[in-house]
Protein backbone atom coordinates (compact mmCIF):
# COMPACT_ATOMS: atom_id res chain seq x y z
CA UNK A 1 0.00 0.00 0.00
CA UNK A 2 1.96 3.34 -0.51
CA UNK A 3 0.37 6.63 1.07
CA UNK A 4 0.06 9.23 -1.53
CA UNK A 5 0.76 12.95 -0.30
CA UNK A 6 -0.84 15.86 -2.02
CA UNK A 7 -2.45 13.03 -4.95
CA UNK A 8 -2.34 14.41 -8.26
CA UNK A 9 -3.98 12.34 -11.02
CA UNK A 10 0.13 11.24 -11.81
CA UNK A 11 0.70 10.36 -8.34
CA UNK A 12 -2.46 8.30 -8.28
CA UNK A 13 -1.42 6.24 -11.56
CA UNK A 14 1.91 5.65 -10.15
CA UNK A 15 1.18 4.20 -7.17
CA UNK A 16 -1.75 2.07 -8.94
CA UNK A 17 0.78 0.58 -11.61
CA UNK A 18 3.31 0.06 -9.08
CA UNK A 19 0.48 -1.82 -7.04
CA UNK A 20 0.30 -3.81 -10.20
CA UNK A 21 3.79 -4.64 -10.35
CA UNK A 22 4.30 -8.37 -9.73
CA UNK A 23 6.21 -9.97 -7.24
CA UNK A 24 8.89 -11.53 -8.45
CA UNK A 25 8.45 -14.29 -10.94
CA UNK A 26 10.67 -17.40 -9.70
CA UNK A 27 12.10 -19.72 -12.18
CA UNK A 28 9.82 -22.53 -13.00
CA UNK A 29 9.06 -25.45 -15.55
CA UNK A 30 7.41 -22.93 -17.93
CA UNK A 31 5.83 -25.14 -20.81
CA UNK A 32 8.30 -25.57 -23.49
CA UNK A 33 10.35 -27.07 -20.51
CA UNK A 34 7.46 -29.40 -19.44
CA UNK A 35 6.34 -30.40 -22.89
CA UNK A 36 10.14 -31.22 -24.06
CA UNK A 37 10.02 -33.39 -20.41
CA UNK A 38 7.10 -34.86 -22.39
CA UNK A 39 4.76 -33.15 -20.31
CA UNK A 40 1.13 -33.53 -21.36
CA UNK A 41 1.57 -36.91 -23.56
CA UNK A 42 -0.35 -38.58 -21.12
CA UNK A 43 -3.20 -35.89 -21.35
CA UNK A 44 -2.85 -36.82 -24.91
CA UNK A 45 -3.44 -40.49 -25.17
CA UNK A 46 -6.00 -40.33 -22.44
CA UNK A 47 -8.21 -38.35 -23.93
CA UNK A 48 -7.51 -40.33 -27.00
CA UNK A 49 -7.66 -43.66 -26.15
CA UNK A 50 -8.20 -43.38 -22.00
CA UNK A 51 -10.76 -45.30 -20.20
CA UNK A 52 -11.29 -43.22 -17.16
CA UNK A 53 -12.37 -46.25 -14.86
CA UNK A 54 -8.64 -47.64 -15.47
CA UNK A 55 -7.22 -44.04 -14.12
CA UNK A 56 -9.40 -44.47 -11.43
CA UNK A 57 -7.89 -47.71 -10.64
CA UNK A 58 -4.78 -46.77 -10.69
CA UNK A 59 -4.94 -43.67 -8.95
CA UNK A 60 -6.90 -45.63 -6.11
CA UNK A 61 -4.34 -48.30 -5.89
CA UNK A 62 -1.47 -45.46 -5.49
CA UNK A 63 -3.03 -44.67 -2.31
CA UNK A 64 -3.57 -40.90 -3.32
CA UNK A 65 -5.91 -39.65 -0.44
CA UNK A 66 -6.88 -35.66 -0.64
CA UNK A 67 -4.10 -33.60 0.52
CA UNK A 68 -6.16 -30.24 1.09
CA UNK A 69 -6.96 -31.96 4.59
CA UNK A 70 -9.39 -34.07 4.70
CA UNK A 71 -7.79 -36.94 3.63
CA UNK A 72 -10.85 -38.62 1.08
CA UNK A 73 -9.44 -40.95 -1.34
CA UNK A 74 -9.23 -38.76 -4.61
CA UNK A 75 -10.15 -41.64 -6.87
CA UNK A 76 -13.32 -42.47 -4.97
CA UNK A 77 -14.46 -38.76 -5.49
CA UNK A 78 -14.38 -39.17 -9.19
CA UNK A 79 -16.83 -42.04 -9.21
CA UNK A 80 -19.28 -39.44 -6.65
CA UNK A 81 -18.98 -36.88 -9.38
CA UNK A 82 -19.58 -39.04 -12.54
CA UNK A 83 -22.67 -41.06 -10.81
CA UNK A 84 -24.51 -37.71 -11.25
CA UNK A 85 -25.92 -36.48 -14.34
CA UNK A 86 -23.66 -33.85 -16.26
CA UNK A 87 -22.91 -31.08 -17.22
CA UNK A 88 -20.77 -31.40 -14.14
CA UNK A 89 -17.43 -29.15 -12.92
CA UNK A 90 -14.36 -28.90 -11.68
CA UNK A 91 -13.25 -26.56 -8.74
CA UNK A 92 -9.79 -26.61 -7.79
CA UNK A 93 -9.02 -24.94 -4.27
CA UNK A 94 -6.11 -23.47 -4.47
CA UNK A 95 -7.07 -20.90 -1.35
CA UNK A 96 -4.10 -22.17 0.83
CA UNK A 97 -5.61 -20.36 3.99
CA UNK A 98 -4.10 -23.12 6.62
CA UNK A 99 -1.73 -20.82 8.90
CA UNK A 100 1.32 -22.65 8.37
CA UNK A 101 0.73 -24.41 4.50
CA UNK A 102 2.67 -23.68 1.49
CA UNK A 103 2.77 -26.25 -0.13
CA UNK A 104 0.65 -25.89 -2.92
CA UNK A 105 2.25 -22.85 -3.46
CA UNK A 106 5.73 -24.50 -3.45
CA UNK A 107 4.76 -26.60 -6.33
CA UNK A 108 2.83 -23.87 -8.11
CA UNK A 109 6.17 -21.96 -8.43
CA UNK A 110 8.03 -24.74 -9.68
CA UNK A 111 6.20 -27.15 -11.49
CA UNK A 112 2.91 -25.41 -12.58
CA UNK A 113 2.14 -28.11 -15.07
CA UNK A 114 1.93 -30.50 -13.42
CA UNK A 115 -0.87 -29.53 -11.51
CA UNK A 116 -2.31 -27.97 -14.80
CA UNK A 117 -2.07 -31.70 -16.11
CA UNK A 118 -3.31 -32.90 -13.31
CA UNK A 119 -6.02 -31.32 -13.36
CA UNK A 120 -7.01 -31.81 -17.02
CA UNK A 121 -7.09 -35.37 -16.62
CA UNK A 122 -9.36 -35.29 -13.49
CA UNK A 123 -11.61 -32.56 -15.91
CA UNK A 124 -11.47 -35.35 -18.17
CA UNK A 125 -12.05 -38.36 -15.70
CA UNK A 126 -15.53 -36.53 -14.80
CA UNK A 127 -16.23 -35.12 -18.08
CA UNK A 128 -15.88 -31.50 -16.99
CA UNK A 129 -17.48 -28.70 -18.56
CA UNK A 130 -15.16 -26.33 -17.35
CA UNK A 131 -12.70 -25.89 -14.48
CA UNK A 132 -12.33 -23.38 -12.05
CA UNK A 133 -9.27 -22.87 -9.98
CA UNK A 134 -10.22 -20.65 -6.85
CA UNK A 135 -6.53 -19.54 -6.47
CA UNK A 136 -5.48 -17.54 -3.23
CA UNK A 137 -4.66 -13.44 -4.24
CA UNK A 138 -2.16 -13.21 -1.63
CA UNK A 139 0.10 -15.85 -4.05
CA UNK A 140 0.53 -12.92 -7.20
CA UNK A 141 3.52 -14.69 -8.66
CA UNK A 142 1.07 -17.77 -8.39
CA UNK A 143 -1.25 -15.82 -10.46
CA UNK A 144 0.40 -14.49 -12.86
CA UNK A 145 2.88 -17.78 -13.51
CA UNK A 146 -0.84 -19.36 -14.18
CA UNK A 147 -2.18 -16.53 -16.39
CA UNK A 148 0.62 -16.74 -18.39
CA UNK A 149 0.37 -21.23 -18.58
CA UNK A 150 -2.95 -21.18 -18.93
CA UNK A 151 -2.74 -18.71 -21.87
CA UNK A 152 0.11 -20.91 -23.48
CA UNK A 153 -2.65 -24.49 -23.18
CA UNK A 154 -5.06 -22.24 -25.17
CA UNK A 155 -2.44 -21.16 -27.40
CA UNK A 156 -1.31 -24.99 -28.04
CA UNK A 157 -4.68 -25.92 -28.49
CA UNK A 158 -4.89 -28.23 -25.28
CA UNK A 159 -7.46 -26.69 -24.20
CA UNK A 160 -10.56 -24.24 -25.34
CA UNK A 161 -10.26 -20.60 -24.63
CA UNK A 162 -12.05 -19.78 -21.66
CA UNK A 163 -12.19 -23.87 -20.72
CA UNK A 164 -10.30 -22.91 -17.05
CA UNK A 165 -11.55 -19.85 -15.07
CA UNK A 166 -9.08 -18.49 -12.78
CA UNK A 167 -10.82 -16.85 -9.59
CA UNK A 168 -9.24 -15.09 -7.12
CA UNK A 169 -9.98 -15.19 -3.46
CA UNK A 170 -10.21 -12.54 -1.20
CA UNK A 171 -8.29 -13.01 1.84
CA UNK A 172 -11.51 -15.01 3.58
CA UNK A 173 -10.28 -17.90 5.16
CA UNK A 174 -13.42 -19.90 5.56
CA UNK A 175 -13.35 -19.80 1.79
CA UNK A 176 -11.24 -22.43 1.83
CA UNK A 177 -13.78 -24.98 3.42
CA UNK A 178 -15.58 -26.68 -0.10
CA UNK A 179 -18.61 -25.77 -0.36
CA UNK A 180 -18.20 -21.76 0.92
CA UNK A 181 -15.43 -22.00 -1.94
CA UNK A 182 -18.23 -22.58 -4.53
CA UNK A 183 -20.68 -20.08 -3.14
CA UNK A 184 -17.61 -17.73 -3.60
CA UNK A 185 -17.01 -19.15 -7.06
CA UNK A 186 -21.05 -18.32 -7.57
CA UNK A 187 -20.15 -14.78 -6.78
CA UNK A 188 -21.92 -14.67 -3.52
CA UNK A 189 -20.73 -14.32 0.26
CA UNK A 190 -18.53 -17.31 0.71
CA UNK A 191 -20.31 -19.41 3.40
CA UNK A 192 -20.83 -22.76 3.90
CA UNK A 193 -23.48 -24.59 2.80
CA UNK A 194 -25.50 -27.38 5.01
CA UNK A 195 -24.53 -31.26 3.70
CA UNK A 196 -26.02 -33.42 2.26
CA UNK A 197 -26.50 -32.69 -0.33
CA UNK A 198 -22.58 -33.43 -1.32
CA UNK A 199 -20.43 -31.13 -3.88
CA UNK A 200 -20.49 -33.88 -5.45
CA UNK A 201 -23.96 -34.02 -6.34
CA UNK A 202 -24.81 -30.10 -5.99
CA UNK A 203 -22.01 -28.08 -6.58
CA UNK A 204 -21.41 -25.21 -8.71
CA UNK A 205 -24.19 -23.38 -10.23
CA UNK A 206 -26.14 -26.86 -8.80
CA UNK A 207 -24.34 -29.18 -10.71
CA UNK A 208 -22.07 -31.93 -9.42
CA UNK A 209 -18.93 -30.46 -9.14
CA UNK A 210 -15.75 -32.49 -8.47
CA UNK A 211 -13.29 -30.60 -5.69
CA UNK A 212 -9.59 -31.33 -5.50
CA UNK A 213 -6.59 -29.41 -3.91
CA UNK A 214 -4.10 -28.85 -6.03
CA UNK A 215 -1.15 -30.75 -4.51
CA UNK A 216 -3.42 -33.57 -4.88
CA UNK A 217 -3.54 -32.90 -8.89
CA UNK A 218 0.41 -32.84 -9.08
CA UNK A 219 0.33 -35.87 -7.47
CA UNK A 220 -2.50 -36.97 -9.96
CA UNK A 221 -0.20 -36.21 -13.15
CA UNK A 222 2.58 -38.02 -11.61
CA UNK A 223 0.99 -41.19 -10.75
CA UNK A 224 -0.71 -41.33 -13.98
CA UNK A 225 3.02 -40.52 -15.54
CA UNK A 226 4.98 -42.73 -13.34
CA UNK A 227 2.75 -45.52 -12.23
CA UNK A 228 1.29 -46.04 -8.67
CA UNK A 229 4.60 -46.81 -7.24
CA UNK A 230 5.48 -43.17 -7.13
CA UNK A 231 2.98 -42.84 -4.24
CA UNK A 232 2.73 -46.03 -2.55
CA UNK A 233 6.15 -47.79 -2.41
CA UNK A 234 7.52 -45.42 0.10
CA UNK A 235 6.86 -47.30 3.44
CA UNK A 236 7.58 -46.17 6.91
CA UNK A 237 6.09 -46.82 10.45
CA UNK A 238 3.49 -49.04 8.90
CA UNK A 239 2.20 -45.81 6.72
CA UNK A 240 2.47 -46.09 2.93
CA UNK A 241 2.98 -42.86 0.49
CA UNK A 242 4.80 -39.46 0.53
CA UNK A 243 3.85 -36.39 2.17
CA UNK A 244 4.37 -32.49 1.55
CA UNK A 245 4.92 -31.32 5.09
CA UNK A 246 5.07 -27.27 5.52
CA UNK A 247 7.37 -27.12 8.32
CA UNK A 248 7.92 -23.41 10.39
CA UNK A 249 8.49 -22.18 13.03
CA UNK A 250 11.45 -22.28 15.75
CA UNK A 251 13.64 -24.67 13.20
CA UNK A 252 16.72 -24.12 11.37
CA UNK A 253 15.83 -24.17 7.93
CA UNK A 254 12.12 -23.95 7.58
CA UNK A 255 10.20 -25.51 4.10
CA UNK A 256 8.32 -27.76 2.49
CA UNK A 257 10.10 -30.97 2.73
CA UNK A 258 8.88 -34.09 1.38
CA UNK A 259 9.29 -36.97 3.91
CA UNK A 260 7.50 -40.59 4.19
CA UNK A 261 3.84 -40.69 5.68
CA UNK A 262 4.98 -42.32 8.22
CA UNK A 263 7.51 -39.60 9.46
CA UNK A 264 7.57 -38.11 13.48
CA UNK A 265 8.27 -34.76 14.12
CA UNK A 266 12.30 -35.69 15.04
CA UNK A 267 12.23 -36.79 11.32
CA UNK A 268 10.58 -33.13 10.13
CA UNK A 269 12.83 -31.21 12.59
CA UNK A 270 15.75 -33.27 11.50
CA UNK A 271 14.70 -32.73 7.89
CA UNK A 272 15.05 -28.62 8.57
CA UNK A 273 18.33 -29.26 10.08
CA UNK A 274 17.67 -29.41 13.90
CA UNK A 275 15.92 -26.87 15.80
CA UNK A 276 17.04 -23.12 15.77
CA UNK A 277 19.85 -22.05 17.46
CA UNK A 278 19.35 -21.50 21.36
CA UNK A 279 15.74 -23.11 20.97
CA UNK A 280 14.64 -26.30 23.40
CA UNK A 281 11.77 -28.27 21.14
CA UNK A 282 8.33 -27.77 22.99
CA UNK A 283 5.59 -28.68 21.34
CA UNK A 284 3.91 -28.65 17.97
CA UNK A 285 1.32 -27.66 15.88
CA UNK A 286 1.17 -30.94 13.73
CA UNK A 287 -1.50 -29.95 10.80
CA UNK A 288 -3.19 -26.12 11.35
CA UNK A 289 -4.74 -24.43 14.25
CA UNK A 290 -7.42 -26.44 13.73
CA UNK A 291 -5.15 -29.41 15.19
CA UNK A 292 -3.72 -27.54 18.19
CA UNK A 293 -0.85 -28.30 19.69
CA UNK A 294 1.15 -31.74 21.28
CA UNK A 295 3.87 -31.80 23.39
CA UNK A 296 7.23 -32.37 22.27
CA UNK A 297 6.90 -35.52 24.63
CA UNK A 298 4.95 -37.07 21.89
CA UNK A 299 7.70 -37.07 19.18
CA UNK A 300 7.04 -40.70 18.15
CA UNK A 301 3.69 -40.40 16.46
CA UNK A 302 3.56 -40.94 12.29
CA UNK A 303 2.33 -37.92 10.99
CA UNK A 304 -0.36 -39.19 8.81
CA UNK A 305 -4.01 -39.41 8.24
CA UNK A 306 -5.96 -41.38 10.72
CA UNK A 307 -3.21 -41.37 13.11
CA UNK A 308 -3.41 -38.35 15.03
CA UNK A 309 -6.80 -39.11 15.78
CA UNK A 310 -6.76 -41.06 18.72
CA UNK A 311 -4.89 -38.00 19.76
CA UNK A 312 -7.98 -35.97 19.87
CA UNK A 313 -6.27 -34.03 16.62
CA UNK A 314 -5.43 -34.60 12.91
CA UNK A 315 -3.00 -33.82 10.25
CA UNK A 316 -4.95 -32.02 8.06
CA UNK A 317 -2.79 -29.98 5.00
CA UNK A 318 0.35 -30.96 7.74
CA UNK A 319 1.06 -27.38 8.47
CA UNK A 320 3.44 -27.71 11.13
CA UNK A 321 4.86 -25.57 13.66
CA UNK A 322 7.41 -25.91 16.01
CA UNK A 323 7.42 -24.20 18.97
CA UNK A 324 10.37 -24.46 21.62
CA UNK A 325 10.39 -23.28 25.21
CA UNK A 326 10.92 -19.66 24.61
CA UNK A 327 7.10 -20.25 23.50
CA UNK A 328 3.82 -20.25 25.31
CA UNK A 329 1.44 -23.32 24.54
CA UNK A 330 -1.28 -21.10 26.34
CA UNK A 331 -0.64 -17.54 24.37
CA UNK A 332 -0.33 -20.43 21.08
CA UNK A 333 -4.05 -21.63 21.89
CA UNK A 334 -5.56 -18.29 22.54
CA UNK A 335 -3.70 -17.48 19.07
CA UNK A 336 -4.93 -19.42 17.52
CA UNK A 337 -8.69 -19.06 18.54
CA UNK A 338 -8.42 -15.41 18.17
CA UNK A 339 -7.94 -16.54 14.19
CA UNK A 340 -10.94 -18.63 14.56
CA UNK A 341 -12.75 -15.93 15.96
CA UNK A 342 -12.06 -13.42 13.30
CA UNK A 343 -12.40 -16.02 10.33
CA UNK A 344 -15.81 -17.26 11.51
CA UNK A 345 -18.25 -16.72 9.21
CA UNK A 346 -21.08 -15.55 11.73
CA UNK A 347 -23.78 -18.05 10.17
CA UNK A 348 -24.01 -20.65 12.95
CA UNK A 349 -24.31 -19.30 17.10
CA UNK A 350 -22.47 -22.02 18.11
CA UNK A 351 -19.21 -20.72 16.24
CA UNK A 352 -19.74 -16.32 16.07
CA UNK A 353 -20.50 -16.56 20.02
CA UNK A 354 -18.67 -19.56 21.51
CA UNK A 355 -15.31 -18.54 19.40
CA UNK A 356 -15.48 -14.79 20.89
CA UNK A 357 -16.20 -16.64 24.60
CA UNK A 358 -13.46 -18.78 24.26
CA UNK A 359 -11.38 -16.21 23.32
CA UNK A 360 -12.53 -13.88 26.76
CA UNK A 361 -12.20 -17.49 29.11
CA UNK A 362 -8.64 -18.12 27.91
CA UNK A 363 -7.58 -14.41 28.45
CA UNK A 364 -8.32 -15.13 32.39
CA UNK A 365 -5.37 -15.86 34.83
CA UNK A 366 -6.62 -19.00 35.40
CA UNK A 367 -8.58 -20.91 32.86
CA UNK A 368 -12.10 -21.93 34.03
CA UNK A 369 -11.99 -25.30 32.66
CA UNK A 370 -15.45 -26.97 32.97
CA UNK A 371 -17.02 -24.27 31.61
CA UNK A 372 -13.96 -24.15 28.11
CA UNK A 373 -14.92 -27.78 28.31
CA UNK A 374 -19.00 -27.21 28.27
CA UNK A 375 -18.20 -24.62 25.60
CA UNK A 376 -16.15 -27.06 23.71
CA UNK A 377 -19.14 -29.78 23.51
CA UNK A 378 -21.16 -27.38 22.21
CA UNK A 379 -19.22 -26.01 19.38
CA UNK A 380 -18.16 -29.31 18.74
CA UNK A 381 -21.48 -30.73 18.60
CA UNK A 382 -23.71 -28.14 16.85
CA UNK A 383 -21.15 -25.85 14.42
CA UNK A 384 -22.16 -26.14 10.98
CA UNK A 385 -18.36 -26.57 9.50
CA UNK A 386 -15.41 -27.61 10.72
CA UNK A 387 -14.09 -24.18 11.29
CA UNK A 388 -16.38 -24.61 14.36
CA UNK A 389 -16.30 -28.26 14.82
CA UNK A 390 -12.14 -27.98 14.99
CA UNK A 391 -11.83 -24.81 17.10
CA UNK A 392 -12.28 -26.63 20.53
CA UNK A 393 -8.95 -28.99 20.03
CA UNK A 394 -6.68 -26.16 20.80
CA UNK A 395 -8.37 -25.71 23.95
CA UNK A 396 -8.84 -29.29 25.12
CA UNK A 397 -5.29 -30.11 24.27
CA UNK A 398 -3.93 -27.38 25.77
CA UNK A 399 -5.59 -28.10 28.96
CA UNK A 400 -4.38 -32.08 28.57
CA UNK A 401 -0.78 -31.13 28.04
CA UNK A 402 -0.03 -28.14 29.43
CA UNK A 403 -2.07 -27.82 32.29
CA UNK A 404 0.63 -26.24 34.29
CA UNK A 405 -0.31 -23.04 31.96
CA UNK A 406 -3.45 -22.46 32.15
FE1 LIG B 1 -19.48 -20.27 9.74
FE2 LIG B 1 -18.27 -21.11 11.98
FE3 LIG B 1 -20.67 -22.01 11.38
FE4 LIG B 1 -18.53 -22.76 9.90
S1 LIG B 1 -18.91 -23.28 12.02
S2 LIG B 1 -20.55 -22.18 9.15
S3 LIG B 1 -17.34 -20.84 9.98
S4 LIG B 1 -20.14 -19.84 11.83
Amino acid sequence: HHHIDNATPEKVQAAIAANHTHADIPDYQDMAAYQADGGYATLKQLRETGNWEEVQETVLSSGLRGLGGAGFPSGRKWGFVRANEGPRYLAVNGDEGEPGTFKDRYYLERTPHLFLEGMLIAAWAVEAEKAFIYMRDEYPAVLEILRREIAELETAGIVEPGYIDLRRGAGAYICGEESAMIESIEGKRGIPRHRPPFVAQVGIFGAPTLVHNVETLYWVAKICREGPEVMNSVEKNGRKGLRSYSVSGRVKNPGVHLLPAGSTIDDLIAACGGMADGHVFKAYQPGGPSSGLLPASMNDIPLDFDTLQPHGTFIGSAAVVVLSEADSAREAALNMLRFFEDESCGQCTPCRVGCEKAVKLMQADRWDQSLLEELCTTMGDASICGLGQAAPNPIRLTMKHFADEV
